[in-house]
Protein backbone atom coordinates (compact mmCIF):
# COMPACT_ATOMS: atom_id res chain seq x y z
CA UNK A 1 0.00 0.00 0.00
CA UNK A 2 1.82 3.12 -1.19
CA UNK A 3 0.07 5.65 0.71
CA UNK A 4 1.31 8.95 -1.25
CA UNK A 5 2.37 7.22 -4.15
CA UNK A 6 -0.28 9.81 -6.37
CA UNK A 7 -0.37 13.10 -3.61
CA UNK A 8 0.95 15.39 -5.85
CA UNK A 9 -1.92 14.29 -9.06
CA UNK A 10 -4.45 15.65 -7.01
CA UNK A 11 -2.70 18.64 -6.09
CA UNK A 12 -3.17 21.99 -8.44
CA UNK A 13 0.59 23.24 -7.82
CA UNK A 14 2.33 20.19 -9.78
CA UNK A 15 1.94 18.83 -13.19
CA UNK A 16 3.36 16.51 -15.85
CA UNK A 17 6.57 18.25 -15.71
CA UNK A 18 6.91 17.78 -11.79
CA UNK A 19 6.37 14.17 -12.76
CA UNK A 20 9.03 14.16 -15.26
CA UNK A 21 11.54 15.55 -12.72
CA UNK A 22 10.58 13.45 -10.16
CA UNK A 23 11.18 10.13 -12.32
CA UNK A 24 14.32 11.53 -13.51
CA UNK A 25 15.64 11.93 -10.18
CA UNK A 26 13.42 8.89 -9.06
CA UNK A 27 16.18 6.84 -11.15
CA UNK A 28 19.38 8.36 -10.04
CA UNK A 29 18.28 7.50 -6.27
CA UNK A 30 17.78 4.19 -7.39
CA UNK A 31 20.55 3.38 -9.29
CA UNK A 32 23.13 5.76 -7.73
CA UNK A 33 22.12 6.31 -4.17
CA UNK A 34 19.92 3.80 -2.15
CA UNK A 35 22.69 0.63 -2.91
CA UNK A 36 25.38 3.18 -1.24
CA UNK A 37 24.20 5.04 1.17
CA UNK A 38 24.57 2.42 4.27
CA UNK A 39 28.09 2.81 3.62
CA UNK A 40 28.19 6.79 3.33
CA UNK A 41 26.72 6.92 6.56
CA UNK A 42 29.37 4.49 8.07
CA UNK A 43 31.82 6.21 6.46
CA UNK A 44 30.72 9.71 7.61
CA UNK A 45 30.69 11.69 3.92
CA UNK A 46 29.37 11.55 0.30
CA UNK A 47 32.03 10.43 -2.32
CA UNK A 48 32.74 13.34 -4.83
CA UNK A 49 32.05 11.41 -7.46
CA UNK A 50 28.12 11.75 -6.55
CA UNK A 51 28.49 15.28 -7.23
CA UNK A 52 29.85 15.04 -10.51
CA UNK A 53 26.79 12.33 -11.20
CA UNK A 54 24.08 14.51 -10.21
CA UNK A 55 25.07 17.32 -11.55
CA UNK A 56 25.15 15.23 -15.17
CA UNK A 57 21.87 14.11 -13.96
CA UNK A 58 20.72 18.23 -13.96
CA UNK A 59 20.26 17.90 -9.99
CA UNK A 60 22.64 20.29 -8.64
CA UNK A 61 21.65 22.28 -11.26
CA UNK A 62 17.89 22.68 -11.28
CA UNK A 63 16.41 26.01 -10.47
CA UNK A 64 20.37 27.85 -11.05
CA UNK A 65 21.06 30.16 -13.92
CA UNK A 66 21.70 28.50 -17.53
CA UNK A 67 24.19 30.53 -17.79
CA UNK A 68 26.56 28.67 -14.85
CA UNK A 69 25.48 25.15 -15.71
CA UNK A 70 22.02 25.36 -14.02
CA UNK A 71 18.39 24.50 -15.40
CA UNK A 72 16.11 27.76 -14.76
CA UNK A 73 14.13 28.05 -18.25
CA UNK A 74 10.33 26.49 -17.46
CA UNK A 75 11.60 25.40 -13.91
CA UNK A 76 9.95 26.70 -10.74
CA UNK A 77 10.36 26.19 -6.90
CA UNK A 78 8.13 23.25 -6.98
CA UNK A 79 9.91 21.51 -9.18
CA UNK A 80 12.91 21.83 -6.75
CA UNK A 81 10.39 20.68 -4.21
CA UNK A 82 9.60 17.65 -6.32
CA UNK A 83 13.11 17.30 -6.16
CA UNK A 84 13.98 16.85 -2.79
CA UNK A 85 11.01 15.16 -2.40
CA UNK A 86 12.66 12.54 -4.40
CA UNK A 87 15.91 12.32 -2.41
CA UNK A 88 14.80 12.09 0.57
CA UNK A 89 13.29 8.55 -0.51
CA UNK A 90 16.27 6.72 1.09
CA UNK A 91 15.53 8.54 4.43
CA UNK A 92 18.83 9.81 5.15
CA UNK A 93 18.30 13.77 5.56
CA UNK A 94 22.10 14.17 5.53
CA UNK A 95 22.54 12.66 1.63
CA UNK A 96 20.48 16.31 1.07
CA UNK A 97 22.35 18.50 3.26
CA UNK A 98 25.17 17.62 1.93
CA UNK A 99 24.73 17.11 -1.74
CA UNK A 100 22.86 20.47 -1.52
CA UNK A 101 25.01 22.44 0.57
CA UNK A 102 25.92 24.81 -2.46
CA UNK A 103 21.72 25.33 -1.95
CA UNK A 104 22.98 27.62 0.56
CA UNK A 105 26.26 28.33 -0.01
CA UNK A 106 25.78 29.59 -3.39
CA UNK A 107 22.87 32.20 -3.57
CA UNK A 108 24.88 35.00 -1.96
CA UNK A 109 27.38 34.65 -4.92
CA UNK A 110 24.87 34.39 -7.77
CA UNK A 111 23.45 37.50 -5.76
CA UNK A 112 26.17 39.85 -4.25
CA UNK A 113 29.30 38.59 -5.88
CA UNK A 114 31.00 40.02 -9.29
CA UNK A 115 30.60 38.61 -12.56
CA UNK A 116 34.59 37.00 -12.46
CA UNK A 117 33.33 35.70 -9.19
CA UNK A 118 29.66 34.26 -10.29
CA UNK A 119 31.40 32.70 -13.39
CA UNK A 120 34.11 30.83 -11.80
CA UNK A 121 32.93 29.08 -8.40
CA UNK A 122 28.93 28.57 -9.89
CA UNK A 123 30.33 26.83 -12.95
CA UNK A 124 32.68 25.35 -11.08
CA UNK A 125 30.49 24.55 -7.83
CA UNK A 126 27.08 23.26 -10.63
CA UNK A 127 28.66 20.96 -12.42
CA UNK A 128 29.84 18.92 -9.33
CA UNK A 129 33.41 19.49 -9.14
CA UNK A 130 33.92 21.94 -6.32
CA UNK A 131 32.06 21.71 -3.22
CA UNK A 132 31.02 25.02 -1.89
CA UNK A 133 29.44 25.26 2.21
CA UNK A 134 27.99 28.45 4.06
CA UNK A 135 29.91 29.18 7.29
CA UNK A 136 27.96 31.42 9.54
CA UNK A 137 27.34 29.93 13.02
CA UNK A 138 30.50 30.25 15.61
CA UNK A 139 30.91 28.55 18.32
CA UNK A 140 30.31 32.00 20.34
CA UNK A 141 27.65 32.82 17.80
CA UNK A 142 24.74 30.54 16.49
CA UNK A 143 21.23 32.21 16.68
CA UNK A 144 22.37 35.83 17.51
CA UNK A 145 24.52 35.63 14.30
CA UNK A 146 25.16 39.74 14.89
CA UNK A 147 27.50 38.36 17.64
CA UNK A 148 29.91 36.52 15.19
CA UNK A 149 33.69 37.55 15.58
CA UNK A 150 35.41 36.10 12.43
CA UNK A 151 37.46 39.36 11.52
CA UNK A 152 38.46 40.39 7.98
CA UNK A 153 40.87 42.86 8.25
CA UNK A 154 41.42 44.84 5.43
CA UNK A 155 45.57 45.07 4.54
CA UNK A 156 45.67 46.74 0.86
CA UNK A 157 44.86 44.17 -1.55
CA UNK A 158 44.23 41.67 0.63
CA UNK A 159 41.84 40.73 3.77
CA UNK A 160 43.54 38.37 6.44
CA UNK A 161 40.68 36.78 8.74
CA UNK A 162 41.42 35.48 11.92
CA UNK A 163 38.75 33.47 13.67
CA UNK A 164 36.14 30.06 13.46
CA UNK A 165 33.34 28.63 12.55
CA UNK A 166 31.02 26.25 14.03
CA UNK A 167 29.03 23.06 12.64
CA UNK A 168 29.30 24.02 8.98
CA UNK A 169 27.70 21.12 6.65
CA UNK A 170 29.79 19.80 4.02
CA UNK A 171 33.35 21.44 5.12
CA UNK A 172 35.26 18.56 5.39
CA UNK A 173 35.19 18.55 1.89
CA UNK A 174 34.48 22.13 0.72
CA UNK A 175 36.69 23.66 -1.77
CA UNK A 176 35.18 26.86 -1.61
CA UNK A 177 33.33 28.70 2.04
CA UNK A 178 31.04 31.73 1.95
CA UNK A 179 32.23 32.81 4.89
CA UNK A 180 30.45 35.81 7.31
CA UNK A 181 32.90 38.30 8.62
CA UNK A 182 33.33 40.60 10.78
CA UNK A 183 35.14 44.06 8.56
CA UNK A 184 33.43 47.19 10.93
CA UNK A 185 32.05 47.61 14.16
CA UNK A 186 29.51 45.40 16.37
CA UNK A 187 26.37 44.79 15.57
CA UNK A 188 25.11 43.27 12.41
CA UNK A 189 26.35 46.99 9.79
CA UNK A 190 29.71 44.80 10.61
CA UNK A 191 29.17 42.15 8.82
CA UNK A 192 30.87 41.50 5.56
CA UNK A 193 30.72 38.02 3.12
CA UNK A 194 34.08 36.87 1.76
CA UNK A 195 34.58 33.56 -0.58
CA UNK A 196 37.46 31.78 0.93
CA UNK A 197 39.41 28.92 -0.78
CA UNK A 198 39.57 25.82 1.84
CA UNK A 199 43.28 25.33 0.53
CA UNK A 200 44.79 29.21 1.16
CA UNK A 201 47.36 29.04 3.98
CA UNK A 202 45.80 29.09 7.53
CA UNK A 203 42.68 27.40 6.91
CA UNK A 204 42.31 24.14 9.21
CA UNK A 205 39.11 22.13 9.70
CA UNK A 206 38.15 19.74 12.17
CA UNK A 207 35.55 16.53 12.06
CA UNK A 208 32.67 17.02 14.32
CA UNK A 209 30.62 13.53 15.32
CA UNK A 210 26.92 14.20 15.11
CA UNK A 211 23.64 12.04 16.44
CA UNK A 212 22.72 12.10 12.94
CA UNK A 213 23.00 13.25 8.99
CA UNK A 214 26.18 10.97 9.29
CA UNK A 215 26.82 10.73 5.83
CA UNK A 216 27.02 14.82 6.03
CA UNK A 217 30.54 15.65 6.70
CA UNK A 218 30.33 18.68 8.88
CA UNK A 219 33.50 20.60 10.23
CA UNK A 220 34.89 23.32 12.79
CA UNK A 221 37.19 25.70 10.69
CA UNK A 222 39.78 27.85 12.27
CA UNK A 223 41.03 30.49 9.89
CA UNK A 224 44.67 31.77 10.96
CA UNK A 225 46.04 34.86 9.25
CA UNK A 226 44.45 33.76 5.72
CA UNK A 227 44.99 35.88 3.21
CA UNK A 228 42.16 36.33 1.05
CA UNK A 229 41.92 38.72 -1.89
CA UNK A 230 40.00 41.98 -1.01
CA UNK A 231 38.13 40.69 -4.45
CA UNK A 232 36.75 38.17 -2.95
CA UNK A 233 34.43 40.30 -1.30
CA UNK A 234 30.66 38.82 -2.16
CA UNK A 235 28.95 42.58 -2.05
CA UNK A 236 29.78 45.28 -0.06
CA UNK A 237 31.99 45.52 3.01
CA UNK A 238 29.83 45.71 5.53
CA UNK A 239 27.15 44.95 3.54
CA UNK A 240 26.67 41.32 4.05
CA UNK A 241 24.17 40.78 6.87
CA UNK A 242 21.26 41.38 3.71
CA UNK A 243 23.09 38.67 2.23
CA UNK A 244 22.67 36.28 5.22
CA UNK A 245 18.98 37.41 5.42
CA UNK A 246 17.92 36.50 1.81
CA UNK A 247 18.95 33.16 1.98
CA UNK A 248 17.45 32.60 5.03
CA UNK A 249 13.24 31.80 3.47
CA UNK A 250 13.95 29.82 1.05
CA UNK A 251 16.08 27.47 3.16
CA UNK A 252 13.35 27.29 5.85
CA UNK A 253 10.54 26.52 2.63
CA UNK A 254 12.99 23.58 1.64
CA UNK A 255 13.60 22.13 5.09
CA UNK A 256 10.11 22.35 6.09
CA UNK A 257 9.08 20.48 3.10
CA UNK A 258 12.06 17.96 3.53
CA UNK A 259 10.78 17.39 6.62
CA UNK A 260 7.45 16.62 5.22
CA UNK A 261 9.27 14.36 2.67
CA UNK A 262 10.79 12.64 5.39
CA UNK A 263 7.63 12.20 7.60
CA UNK A 264 6.13 10.78 4.39
CA UNK A 265 9.13 7.99 4.37
CA UNK A 266 8.78 7.47 7.91
CA UNK A 267 5.10 6.95 8.16
CA UNK A 268 4.68 4.70 4.84
CA UNK A 269 7.74 2.68 7.10
CA UNK A 270 5.17 2.34 9.86
CA UNK A 271 2.06 1.28 7.64
CA UNK A 272 4.05 -1.20 5.98
CA UNK A 273 5.27 -2.50 8.89
CA UNK A 274 1.62 -2.96 10.50
CA UNK A 275 0.31 -4.43 7.60
CA UNK A 276 2.72 -7.55 7.89
CA UNK A 277 3.31 -7.66 11.92
CA UNK A 278 0.75 -9.59 13.81
CA UNK A 279 0.53 -9.05 17.34
CA UNK A 280 -2.19 -10.43 19.57
CA UNK A 281 -4.05 -12.94 16.39
CA UNK A 282 -3.99 -10.06 13.80
CA UNK A 283 -2.03 -7.91 12.07
CA UNK A 284 -1.09 -4.45 13.64
CA UNK A 285 -3.50 -2.37 11.28
CA UNK A 286 -6.37 -4.39 12.32
CA UNK A 287 -6.36 -3.22 15.91
CA UNK A 288 -8.13 0.25 15.67
CA UNK A 289 -5.94 2.26 17.84
CA UNK A 290 -2.68 1.82 15.54
CA UNK A 291 -4.95 2.70 13.02
CA UNK A 292 -6.28 5.74 14.32
CA UNK A 293 -3.14 6.66 15.00
CA UNK A 294 -1.52 6.21 11.63
CA UNK A 295 -4.82 8.04 10.35
CA UNK A 296 -3.84 11.12 12.67
CA UNK A 297 -0.34 10.92 11.51
CA UNK A 298 -1.95 11.08 7.56
CA UNK A 299 -4.21 14.28 9.16
CA UNK A 300 -0.66 16.30 10.13
CA UNK A 301 1.17 15.62 6.78
CA UNK A 302 -1.09 16.61 5.07
CA UNK A 303 -2.05 19.74 6.85
CA UNK A 304 1.54 20.74 7.07
CA UNK A 305 2.47 19.85 3.23
CA UNK A 306 -1.28 22.03 2.58
CA UNK A 307 0.72 25.21 4.04
CA UNK A 308 4.38 23.81 2.65
CA UNK A 309 2.24 24.20 -1.05
CA UNK A 310 0.82 27.76 -0.52
CA UNK A 311 3.71 28.91 0.84
CA UNK A 312 5.92 28.09 -1.67
CA UNK A 313 2.98 29.65 -4.57
CA UNK A 314 3.76 33.08 -2.62
CA UNK A 315 7.47 32.44 -2.68
CA UNK A 316 7.07 32.37 -6.31
CA UNK A 317 4.92 35.13 -6.29
CA UNK A 318 6.82 36.66 -3.78
CA UNK A 319 4.63 37.71 -1.45
CA UNK A 320 5.70 35.17 1.10
CA UNK A 321 5.77 37.23 4.51
CA UNK A 322 9.02 36.17 6.97
CA UNK A 323 6.28 35.21 10.09
CA UNK A 324 4.90 32.50 7.35
CA UNK A 325 8.14 31.14 6.50
CA UNK A 326 9.28 30.58 10.34
CA UNK A 327 6.16 29.42 11.62
CA UNK A 328 6.05 26.61 9.08
CA UNK A 329 9.50 25.52 10.07
CA UNK A 330 8.39 25.21 12.79
CA UNK A 331 5.20 23.28 12.02
CA UNK A 332 7.24 21.03 9.65
CA UNK A 333 9.57 20.26 12.17
CA UNK A 334 6.96 19.40 14.72
CA UNK A 335 5.00 17.43 12.69
CA UNK A 336 8.06 15.46 11.70
CA UNK A 337 9.14 14.82 15.64
CA UNK A 338 5.43 13.82 16.17
CA UNK A 339 5.70 11.47 12.83
CA UNK A 340 9.07 10.04 13.95
CA UNK A 341 8.02 9.12 17.04
CA UNK A 342 4.81 7.61 16.74
CA UNK A 343 6.10 5.75 13.69
CA UNK A 344 9.43 4.22 15.79
CA UNK A 345 6.52 3.45 18.39
CA UNK A 346 4.84 1.35 15.32
CA UNK A 347 7.73 -0.26 14.77
CA UNK A 348 8.70 -1.12 18.08
CA UNK A 349 11.83 -2.78 18.63
CA UNK A 350 12.84 -2.77 15.05
CA UNK A 351 12.72 0.88 14.78
CA UNK A 352 15.75 1.09 17.72
CA UNK A 353 18.00 -1.30 15.14
CA UNK A 354 20.52 0.69 13.27
CA UNK A 355 19.47 0.21 9.48
CA UNK A 356 15.81 0.95 9.57
CA UNK A 357 14.45 4.21 8.17
CA UNK A 358 12.72 5.25 10.90
CA UNK A 359 15.72 4.97 13.43
CA UNK A 360 17.57 7.31 10.66
CA UNK A 361 15.08 9.77 10.62
CA UNK A 362 14.18 9.50 14.42
CA UNK A 363 18.08 10.88 15.15
CA UNK A 364 17.51 13.69 12.48
CA UNK A 365 14.29 15.39 14.45
CA UNK A 366 16.84 17.58 15.95
CA UNK A 367 18.64 19.15 13.75
CA UNK A 368 15.99 20.37 12.03
CA UNK A 369 14.35 21.79 15.18
CA UNK A 370 17.72 23.22 15.30
CA UNK A 371 19.39 24.28 12.45
CA UNK A 372 18.26 27.27 9.64
CA UNK A 373 16.99 29.15 12.41
CA UNK A 374 15.55 27.13 15.89
CA UNK A 375 11.71 26.88 16.87
CA UNK A 376 12.24 29.42 19.89
CA UNK A 377 13.94 31.99 17.46
CA UNK A 378 11.78 31.54 14.38
CA UNK A 379 8.21 32.06 16.82
CA UNK A 380 10.09 35.10 18.21
CA UNK A 381 10.50 36.03 14.93
CA UNK A 382 7.03 35.31 13.82
CA UNK A 383 5.86 36.53 17.02
CA UNK A 384 7.91 40.19 16.36
CA UNK A 385 6.18 40.72 12.85
CA UNK A 386 2.90 39.62 13.90
CA UNK A 387 2.64 41.25 17.02
CA UNK A 388 5.22 44.56 17.04
CA UNK A 389 8.75 44.63 18.41
CA UNK A 390 9.54 44.92 22.36
CA UNK A 391 7.19 46.28 24.68
C1 LIG B 1 24.24 19.26 11.78
C2 LIG B 1 24.30 20.75 11.74
C3 LIG B 1 24.64 21.39 10.55
C4 LIG B 1 24.77 22.78 10.52
N1 LIG B 1 25.20 23.38 9.37
C5 LIG B 1 25.50 24.70 9.38
C6 LIG B 1 26.10 25.31 8.23
O1 LIG B 1 26.31 24.69 7.20
N2 LIG B 1 26.44 26.62 8.31
C7 LIG B 1 26.22 27.38 9.44
O2 LIG B 1 26.56 28.54 9.45
N3 LIG B 1 25.64 26.81 10.53
C8 LIG B 1 25.28 25.50 10.53
N4 LIG B 1 24.69 24.92 11.64
C9 LIG B 1 24.49 25.73 12.83
C10 LIG B 1 23.04 26.06 13.14
O3 LIG B 1 22.56 27.01 12.24
C11 LIG B 1 23.01 26.52 14.61
O4 LIG B 1 23.19 25.36 15.41
C12 LIG B 1 21.74 27.23 14.97
O5 LIG B 1 21.70 28.48 14.33
C13 LIG B 1 21.60 27.44 16.48
O6 LIG B 1 22.74 28.02 17.00
P1 LIG B 1 23.45 27.36 18.30
O7 LIG B 1 23.59 25.91 18.07
O8 LIG B 1 24.68 28.14 18.59
O9 LIG B 1 22.41 27.53 19.47
P2 LIG B 1 22.20 28.82 20.41
O10 LIG B 1 22.03 30.03 19.59
O11 LIG B 1 23.29 28.85 21.45
O12 LIG B 1 20.84 28.46 21.12
C14 LIG B 1 20.73 27.38 22.04
C15 LIG B 1 19.26 27.18 22.39
O13 LIG B 1 18.76 28.37 23.01
C16 LIG B 1 17.64 28.85 22.30
N5 LIG B 1 17.70 30.31 22.29
C17 LIG B 1 18.71 31.12 21.86
N6 LIG B 1 18.38 32.41 22.00
C18 LIG B 1 17.14 32.45 22.55
C19 LIG B 1 16.23 33.49 22.92
N7 LIG B 1 16.54 34.76 22.72
N8 LIG B 1 15.03 33.15 23.45
C20 LIG B 1 14.70 31.86 23.61
N9 LIG B 1 15.51 30.80 23.27
C21 LIG B 1 16.70 31.10 22.73
C22 LIG B 1 17.77 28.30 20.89
O14 LIG B 1 16.50 28.19 20.27
C23 LIG B 1 18.39 26.95 21.17
O15 LIG B 1 17.33 26.03 21.47
C24 LIG B 1 24.49 23.54 11.68
C25 LIG B 1 24.10 22.90 12.85
C26 LIG B 1 23.99 21.53 12.89
C27 LIG B 1 23.59 20.87 14.19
Amino acid sequence: MRLFEKWRAKSPYYDASHEAVAQSVRRFVETEIAPHIDRWEREGELPRELHRKAAAAGILGLGYPEAYGGCSEGFDIFHSLVQSEELAAPGAGGLIASLMTHGIGLPPILAMGSEAMRERVACEVLSGEKIISLCITEPGAGSDVAQLKTRAERKGAHYRVNGSKMFITSAMRADYLTVAVRTGGPGMGGISLLLVEADRPGVSRTRLEKMGWHCSDTAALYFEDVEVPAENLIGPENGGFPGIMRNFNSERLGMAHGCMAMSRVALQEAVDWALQRETFGKPLIGHQSIRIKLADLVRQIEATQAWVDLLALQHREGIGEPASYAMLKVQATRTLENVAREAAQVLGGASYLRGSKVERIYREVRVNAIGGGSEEILLDLAGRQLFGGRR
